[in-house]
Parts: C-alpha cells; structure tokens; sequence
C-alpha cells in the first residue's frame, strides 16, 4: 500500500453541507503501525459545532420522521453498494488508521455493507399491534415512532461495523442522527457518512462531528434536542455519561468485557488453544468480547499452555497492510502504555510470565506500537490481571479443580459480555449456558464474533441497555409507542 505523501484534510458534515470547525483548528489521524504516517487530518471540533449539528437535526426530524420506510430503505440499500464498490479502498485505510490486518478490515466494511441491507429491509418490519376493545365503536392500536435527534458515539477498534449498528437502526425507524467517531479512527467513520450521504439522505439527516472528547462531549449528550444517545467504548466513559444527560433521554451503554473462555477436560488441547488465540489475540486483543481470561481444567492445563504457547510463537506480527501479518499493532500510544503497564502489574501480583508481553521495537516495529502476545500462568481469580479489562493481546490462565469452581470464577466478574466453553459433554454445555452471567455465550466457538441479526449486548457492567444492540429487538430502542384510541 503507497503512502500518500499530500495529507488531505477532511470536514464536518452539518446539515448536509462539508464543512470546517468554527475552531479553525484540526487533529491528526496517524498510522498505529508506522506513527510518522499521518492518514488525514480532521476537524478539531467544539460546542459550537455540536449546537449547530443538533439543530441541524433537529429541523431534519420534522420532514425525515414522515418519509416512507421504504424511500428510508432504499438510501441505505444504495450506501451499501457505495460501501462495497470501494471495499478494497476503504479496508486498506481502515487498517492504515486502526492497525487491524487487511482480511479483518475487508469483512469489516463488508460486514457493515450487510448491517445495512439488513436494517433497510428490517425497517419495513416496525409495527405496532391493536388491541381489544371494550367498546365496538372505538378501535385500540398502537404505533411505533421515531423519538428525534440521537447522538451516536463510538470507539475505534470497531471503526466502521459498530456506528452501522447504530446509525442504520436510527435512520430507518425515523430519527436523526449527529455522530462523533473516535478520534483515532475518524476517516472509516467519515467514509460510512460519505455512502450515506451520497445516497441520498436529505440535509441533517445525519451530521458529523470530529474531534475530542473533552471539547465536544458535554454537549452531544446534554444539548436539549437530543432524545437518545447511544454509546460504545470504556466504562469509565460510560458512566460519566450516564450521570450527564437529561433524565428524558434514552441511553445505550455498550461497555466493557473480561470474557472467559472454559477449557473442560476432555477438550482437545490443540482446539482449545486455536479458541484462545482466536478470541484473545485476533485484533490484538482489541475486542469487548476478546479472550482475557482462559479457566482451565487442572488435568489438561500443562497441554494446553503448552499448546497456546507453541501457537502463539508461530503468529507473525507486523504492520498489518502486509500479507501473512496475523496480528497487527496496538491502535495508540497508549494502548500501548497501558497494556505494558498490566503486563508489569501481572508480574508485581506474582503470576508467571509465560510468553511474550514485550513491546517489538527496531526494523519494521520502529515506529509502531508494537507488543508480543503475553501468555500469563498462575493467575489467582483476585489479581488484577484477571478482573480489569486490558484491552489488550494479554491471555490470564486459570487452573481450577472442578467445574463448579470454573463457573464461579467464570462469574466472579464485574462484566459479563461473552464467555465460551470447549468440552463436547452436553450436561455441562447446557449448565454453562444456562448459568453463565454473559449477554453473548459460545459453545466450541470463540468469544469474539457476532452476526447483525443477532442481539448482541452484555449484562452486568457490560452493558446498562435495555434494548440489545443488532437483531429486530435493536429497533426499539429508536422507537417509542404510541396508544391510539380511535372512535368513530
Ligand atoms: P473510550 O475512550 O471510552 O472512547 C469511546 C468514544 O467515546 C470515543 O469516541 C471517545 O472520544 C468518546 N468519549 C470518551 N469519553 C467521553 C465522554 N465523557 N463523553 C462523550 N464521549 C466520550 O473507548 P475506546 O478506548 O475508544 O474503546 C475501547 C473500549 O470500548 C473498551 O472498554 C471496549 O471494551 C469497549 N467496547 C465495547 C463494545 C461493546 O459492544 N460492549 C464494543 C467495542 C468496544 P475520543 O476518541 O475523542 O476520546
């Protein structure tokens, strides 16, 4: 992939026109595998950007909430085509911005073309129901409406699939939208904004703003127009939004993870270990549902670290725009610090080290933020290491006696967004999915992955939602019923 060598400057969209900060100011986008590689530069916005992207919307709303579902669903069947014509294109700068291989960013905008299609077609689905009545001469139904400006937020290890979960539910059931991608990966974001925009979505419609935190995040979940807001990243954040939007808005928190995989004892060490890397180190670890802790039966734990490190040995690291790269950078600086940091924390609690946790540095790591896979044995349930989320390509073992231990430290957590097991004995696989504490539970499966039909959420702190993300339930949260009484 050539570098370009002119770094281009992109710009908001406010009420359907492409346009600068009032800040005058703008922020760079750099290349987590080679740091002197800035991708774009973008807007550095403030809260008076924000204000005018919410009015924006909110004038939007007064025409867009009465347009037929299925001129809503043909915008968004157009901007998957417009997705998918330029897959290629936008694969390879999703990876220049976050750092994930070239095959994991194609089935990510190829994945985020079908959320698309899926929505279109889900948005001819909104119904309402009717209902008896007690009088023959009055009818009783009920009718799903849009609620108004939504501001979505996102974070960037999923740059491109997460905001289409949110954005193409939102739009088709009626709603406005006004998002601000991570500032990490704004150019993926700003290319989904692109298709749809394209497509034909009116003015204000939806509106994007880039740009910090600190400067713009007040303002898109407290300003008066909006109606929901719907958040994906760290539970830190999470919950400082939780406590400052208005008790009328709706919220959708999708947080954090420390997702177990349980190696049982008739597992095949081999498979178990290829489940681990898989949901542990794919996306360097870099998924709310990646591997962090594997609990494992004490018969089969020396061959499945054994197994799990042999196999890790052989992953090749590198920048992944390179073919064969199976595990690419960390997507910032201080992903980078922080993942060094729990290392060294693991160590300082008394687990072993069993492999990797050192950054990569000289030749083609020089400029990245690098680090080996990190294999810790000996971990106790209560260290840190195995209760905080990394974040990371860092894999605690946990050697427990029974299954009955395995299931309480399985839940001794305070998230609960995906769990796995590998065993192939059906007494256990119902007992875990029935009383694992996870939103998402795979049998033989990696803990990573999921599909847009599929509800996808946590519970406990990994997610306050009501409402699942993806899947038909995913439309009620942009929804809200009305009851109508209709005489004659
Ligand atoms: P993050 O630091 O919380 O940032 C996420 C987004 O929120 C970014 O756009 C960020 O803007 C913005 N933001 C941060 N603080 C905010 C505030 N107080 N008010 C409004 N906006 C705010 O998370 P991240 O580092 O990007 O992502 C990693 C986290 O996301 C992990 O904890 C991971 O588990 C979680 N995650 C969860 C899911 C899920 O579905 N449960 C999926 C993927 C990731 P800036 O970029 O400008 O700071």
């Amino acid at each position: 992939m050539a570098i370009e060598t002119t770094v281009q400057t992109f710009k908001n969209l406010i009420n359907g026109e492409w346009v600068d900060s009032l800040s005058n100011a703008t922020f760079e986008s750099k290349n987590p595998a080679k740091e002197s590689d800035v991708v774009g530069r973008f807007q550095a916005s403030v809260e008076a950007d924000v204000n005018q992207a919410m009015e924006a919307a909110e004038r939007a709303f007064q025409t867009w909430r009465s347009v037929s579902p299925t001129k809503r669903a043909e915008i968004l069947y157009k901007a998957a085509d417009l997705l998918e014509a330029k897959l290629d294109q936008y694969a390879e700068e999703l990876t220049r911005e976050e750092g994930k291989t070239l095959a994991s960013s194609k089935m990510e905008v190829k994945r985020s073309a079908q959320t698309l299609r899926y929505y279109a077609f889900e948005g001819l689905n909104i119904a309402g129901e009717t209902l008896p009545s007690e009088d023959p001469t009055i009818s009783i139904y009920t009718k799903k409406e849009p609620l108004g400006v939504v501001t979505v937020i996102t974070p960037w290890n999923f740059p491109i699939s997460i905001p289409v979960r949110k954005i193409a539910p939102a739009l088709v059931t009626g709603n406005t939208v006004v998002f601000k991608p991570a500032s990490d990966t704004p150019l993926i974001a700003l290319r989904l904004v692109q298709a749809l925009h394209e497509a034909g979505l009116p003015a204000g419609v939806i509106n994007f703003i880039t740009g910090s935190a600190s400067q713009t995040g007040n303002a898109l979940v407290t300003h008066p127009a909006v109606k929901a807001v719907t958040f994906t990243g760290s539970t830190s954040a999470g919950v400082a939004i939780q406590r400052s939007v208005r008790l009328s808005t709706r919220v959708q928190l999708e947080l954090g993870g420390k997702n177990p995989l349980l190696v049982m004892e008739d597992a095949d060490p081999e498979q178990a270990a290829e489940l681990a890397i898989k949901g542990g180190f794919e996306l360097t670890g870099q998924a709310c549902t990646g591997t962090s802790r594997v609990i494992v039966m004490e018969s089969v734990h020396d061959r499945f670290v054994q197994a799990l490190i042999e196999k890790t040995k052989k992953l090749n690291i590198g920048n992944g725009s390179k073919s064969g790269v199976e595990i690419g950078p960390l997507a910032n600086a201080s992903q980078l610090k922080n993942v060094l940091a729990y290392i060294e924390i693991g160590k300082g609690e008394g687990a072993s080290l069993a492999y990797g946790g050192e950054q990569l540095t000289g030749g083609e790591y020089e400029e990245g933020y690098f680090v080996r896979p990190a294999i810790f044995t000996n971990v106790t349930p209560s260290m840190r290491i195995a209760q905080e989320e990394i974040f990371g390509p860092v894999i605690s073992v946990i050697r427990v006696g029974s299954f009955e231990e395995a299931m309480k430290v399985a839940n001794d957590v305070e998230y609960g967004l995906s769990a796995a097991i590998c065993t192939q004995d059906s007494a256990r696989i119902q007992h875990f999915v029935n009383n694992i504490q996870s939103g998402v539970v795979k049998v033989n499966r990696p803990t990573t992955g999921n599909a847009p039909h599929v509800p996808f959420g946590g519970v406990k702190m990994s997610s306050t939602a009501t409402y699942r993300e993806s899947g038909r339930g995913a439309l009620e949260f942009y929804t809200q019923i009305k009851s109508v009484y209709h005489g004659m």
